[in-house]
């Protein structure tokens, strides 16, 4: 069998690869230039740093595992680093159930109902939560104090407007996959991208980085042929790892039923500024921005994460976002974004001056995070689409999961199970 794979970020990668070890040939399509997808880096110096801040949780299986049979497993390290709620001019520890328990801006009672609340989402299935509402059920649940510090803001920041139609088994979800110590491949994830293509061409396959996939047709014969920005050719199968609405738009054959259905929904582009100073702005990895006010959702001090020695001394910041693709943030230069966003590090750090920044970058990323309402799960299209030979498989199939590297892992590796007991 002959396949593409259109995408190279880690599920097109991994499935790539699974395919190439069962002895199948497959190209894998990428856009961008450089592997990995929303997860991919940029060069610092001798390491990588992801242009989106990336961890992984003690339940992300699937892709430690991945990591170990690529021989990366001895640069997985696992701190725990501090993640802190600002609210009310100051921050906060809130990571733990400890810490929940003795979270200032909150009255005991209320602390006691949120650390209850959670520990209940966590030993039930998600099953019975289908149907319902994340920040309805956490006021009704939690109460008003806990939705109004911790939560409102959360689902604010992710969804935006949309913040009271999310399903709550993402949050159970959420609830559910999270851990303290967070992992991190040192020198950056890209070392796995880098290790997956390799292994890939080593087994046969081919990674055309910098190709954008312009259109998929069915040939007479009945093949599918692949249009490039650099030449056509024709497949048995093709996978598209792109979010459904972007298959619909490269695939005109898709029939009107389908469409209705599964090119459906919203997604939000994320947005990261990213700071290397010459010194530490905060004293925690991660800063949830609960006070209103700020145009960025989360402080992200990568280097109170990893040491700053691994980037050459510099200290690295991400200031990061989520907005509905048209917002005029993705239309700012980097220049007006640093002027809107920098007079708010002064408030976070009165000491913080314009001339502690060595360098600057600013990445932004289309369907970048589903808004996943309670109508969601009934658009998530199976792997199979009416076109013969073409499936669909990618992050937008993964809930009630928020995204992340695993479940695309997971169900890259669930695909080609498929693929391969229908061959
Ligand atoms: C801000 C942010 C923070 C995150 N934090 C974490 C985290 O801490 N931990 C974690 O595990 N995950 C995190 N994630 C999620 C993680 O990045 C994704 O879940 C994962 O990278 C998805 O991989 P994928 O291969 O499924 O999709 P993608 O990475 O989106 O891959 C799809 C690929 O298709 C390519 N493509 C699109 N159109 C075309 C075309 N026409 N032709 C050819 N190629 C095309 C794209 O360039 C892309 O490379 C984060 C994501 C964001 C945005």
């Amino acid at each position: 069998m002959e396949y593409a794979i259109l995408g190279g970020g880690i599920l097109g990668l991994t499935a790539a690869l699974r395919l190439a070890q069962r002895g199948e040939r497959v190209v894998v399509y990428e856009r961008e230039r450089v592997a990995g997808g929303l997860a991919a880096g940029f060069r610092l110096g001798d390491a990588w740093l992801e242009k989106y801040y990336h961890h992984l949780f003690r339940s992300d299986k699937a892709i430690q595992s991945l990591i170990a049979e690529l021989g990366l497993g001895p640069k997985l390290c696992w701190p725990r680093p501090r993640t802190v709620t600002l609210w009310g001019g100051k921050t906060y520890q809130l990571d733990s159930p400890q810490t929940v328990l003795l979270f200032p801006p909150l009255n005991p009672v209320e602390r006691l109902r949120m650390a209850t609340v959670l520990a209940f989402l966590k030993l039930m299935p998600a099953s019975p939560l289908e149907g319902k509402r994340t920040a309805a059920w956490i006021r009704r649940w939690m109460g008003e104090g806990p939705y109004r510090v911790v939560w409102e803001p959360l689902l604010r920041g992710k969804f935006g407007a949309r913040k009271e139609e999310i399903a709550l088994p993402w949050f159970w979800a959420r609830v559910h996959d999270r851990s303290t110590e967070l992992g991190y491949l040192r020198g950056g994830f890209q070392a796995l991208y880098e290790r997956l293509v390799e292994r890939i061409c080593d087994l046969g396959g081919e990674v055309l980085l910098g190709t954008t996939v312009s259109r998929v047709a069915t040939s007479p014969n009945g093949r599918l042929v692949v249009i490039t920005d650099r030449g056509e050719h024709a497949f048995d199968r093709v996978v598209s790892t792109l979010p459904p609405r972007l298959t619909c738009r490269l695939v005109p054959e898709l029939p009107d039923e389908y469409r209705a259905r599964y090119d459906w929904g919203e997604a939000y582009g994320a947005h990261c500024l990213i700071l290397a100073l010459d010194r530490p702005l905060t004293n925690a990895y991660w800063t949830n921005i609960n006070d209103p006010g700020y145009p960025f959702l989360a402080l992200v001090e990568h280097t109170n994460y990893m040491p700053p020695e691994d980037y050459d001394g510099r200290r690295l910041v991400y200031l990061g976002n989520y907005r509905p693709m048209n917002d005029p943030l993705f239309r700012m230069s980097k220049e007006e974004v640093l002027d809107e966003f920098l007079p708010h590090l002064e408030r976070l750090n009165p000491a913080f001056s314009r001339d502690w920044i060595l360098e600057s970058w600013m990445f932004a990323a289309p369907y970048a995070q589903p808004i996943v309402t309670t109508e969601y799960r009934e658009h998530i299209p199976p792997f199979e689409t009416p076109v013969r030979g073409l499936y669909e498989a990618s992050m937008f199939q993964i809930y009630p999961h928020d995204r992340g590297q695993n479940y695309s892992v997971a169900l890259a590796d669930k695909v080609v199970k498929m693929l391969v007991g229908s061959s």
